[in-house]
């Protein structure tokens, strides 16, 4: 523990306060190694204190307006955006993500919250009728009650952001459980919220998948669980949602790969990998993390892309501002990681470029490139999430689509090609919740669904879609 570290507490029904047995747990910079802060680590106690304070805010939250909930939500974008900077400059020690990252994420979080205000008084349903004769029908949408969120590291105030804010918009009151590693942007950021946030509208509590992840999975009271996770995490929290019955919604891991067709320009396929595969150090669900090219491409896109990984600059985001890319997340990261690639090695796999760890402190990955891997190998059908791209060949469109298809993932997917036909075709046979023409990875918007096939999950975030997740639909009928 670093004499600098903050200390910090949960935010439960408007209160700051400590774990209710005192426990604390030590968030390091991976970066560096060190300690930065200490935070509440949480049981199953922190569950049902928060999940008292959620209940006796609900009854309030219930009445109000859509335009109440909109207020807030507008509220809370006006706070991310009064304090962007030591927000980024918060995310970017804690996950060790360059600062160009981390900046670009806080407008658009904000423009999350934006939507989901709008959102708010745009709640619709079928139209009030006589669809039984002597009876007027219509339909109420109502807020499931209280709700749990559970986020992952890589994003950690933006995922918690893509669950407030439908959770919110649609009236109801919300538990959130930050990532063990990165619980600080959330905690800072409702801190800097705390006078437009209602009493206990909005709890966070800090802690272990288990006991507090699971703890908020199994209780009764809680109407919903929204988990960004491993798809392991996703099954076992459909499997306790299941005593409970309550609703889950899972944005869960992805293999997303990177179809380039042989019409493909190889400079440009090789800046959009050079961003897909290692924005974030790969830890990106949707990284662009196979490459797929036709057989025609393939040496010349390897020509233009391995100086273009080579040239990305690797360090300390605390080191300046050109950073491109930061360590990954944590030591058992860094060893997963590695472990993927020695096993490549094993089975005959080339390493084009990087492959090892850099620097004798932090938990540094080099961007690296693999190539010669089967499609059953290990390091193409399941998920990295590292600074890692393989690369693979194929002959045909069919070829190219069924080698795309072929995981059990379905997150994301993109296409490369100057040929609309052939576009259109695979955008229509990819089985991914996401295909990008000609771009990877950035064009995502509020408006639009981000979510999975497969075992990638189901439900969305953002997008009306995501709102809806959020509320039940009532048929209400008058005799008349
Ligand atoms: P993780 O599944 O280990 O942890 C995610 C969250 O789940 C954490 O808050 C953790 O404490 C909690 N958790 C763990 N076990 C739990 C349990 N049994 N019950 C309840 N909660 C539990 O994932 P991670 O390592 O933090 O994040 C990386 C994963 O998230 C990757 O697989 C990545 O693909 C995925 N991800 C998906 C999306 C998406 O939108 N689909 C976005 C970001 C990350």
């Amino acid at each position: 523990m670093s004499a600098t570290a903050t200390e910090l507490k949960n935010f439960v029904g408007g209160e700051w306060v400590d774990a209710v047995d005192g426990g604390t747990m030590d968030v390091p910079n991976p970066a560096t190694g060190e300690t930065i802060a200490r935070v509440p680590r949480g049981t199953a106690a922190d569950v049902q204190r928060a999940v008292e304070a959620a209940q006796r805010a609900l009854p309030e939250w219930l009445d109000a307006t859509p335009k109440e909930r909109s207020e807030l939500l507008l509220a809370l974008a006006r706070v991310l955006d009064d304090n962007a900077e030591e927000l980024a400059q918060i995310e970017s020690q804690n996950v060790g993500k360059p600062l160009m990252a981390s900046r670009d994420e806080m407008p658009f979080s904000a423009d999350n919250l934006r939507f989901f205000a709008g959102a708010a008084r745009n709640l619709e349903g079928k139209s009030a009728g006589e669809y039984i004769r002597g009876y007027t029908s219509f339909v109420r949408r109502e807020p499931i009650g209280i709700v749990a969120g559970i986020t992952p590291w890589n994003y950690p105030l933006m995922m918690a952001v893509w669950k407030l804010g439908p959770a919110l918009a649609a009236g109801n009151v919300q538990i959130l459980k930050p990532a063990e590693q990165t619980p600080l942007s959330l905690l800072r950021f409702v801190e800097l919220a705390k006078d437009v946030i209602p009493k206990g509208v909005l709890q966070v509590i800090t802690g272990d998948g288990v006991p507090v992840g699971s703890g908020l999975v199994e209780h009764p009271a809680i109407g919903l669980v929204s988990l960004t996770g491993d798809v392991e995490t996703g099954k076992a929290i459909a499997r306790n949602a299941a005593d409970t019955l309550k609703r889950v919604h899972l944005e869960l891991g992805g293999k997303a790969p990177m179809v380039i067709f042989d019409d493909a320009d190889p400079e440009q396929v090789a800046q959009a990998i050079r961003l897909a595969g290692y924005w974030n150090s790969g830890q990106d669900c949707t990284a662009g993390s196979r490459v797929l090219a036709g057989a025609k491409i393939y040496d010349r896109l390897l020509e233009e892309l391995v100086p273009a990984v080579e040239s990305l600059k690797v360090g300390d985001p605390a080191d300046g501002e050109d950073v491109e890319m930061g360590p990954v997340i944590s030591q058992a990261q860094q060893e997963r990681v590695l472990g993927f690639l020695d096993r490549a090695q094993k089975a005959k796999a080339t390493i084009l470029t990087g492959g090892g760890t850099r620097g004798d402190r932090g938990w540094f990955v080099q961007p690296t490139i693999v190539t010669d891997v089967a499609q059953d190998a290990d390091i193409v059908q399941n998920e990295v999430f590292g600074p890692v791209v393989t690369v693979q060949r194929f002959d045909d469109d069919a070829d190219a689509i069924a080698m795309a298809n072929d995981v059990r993932y379905g997150l994301a997917a993109s296409v490369f090609t100057r040929d609309i036909v052939r576009a259109h075709n695979a955008a229509r046979r990819l089985q991914f919740g996401t295909v990008w023409i000609n771009d990877h990875l950035l064009p995502i918007t509020s408006e639009m669904p981000h979510g999975g096939y497969k075992q990638s999950g189901y439900g969305k975030d953002m997008s009306m879609y995501s709102v809806e997740e959020y509320s039940n639909v009532k048929h209400v009928a008058v005799k008349l």
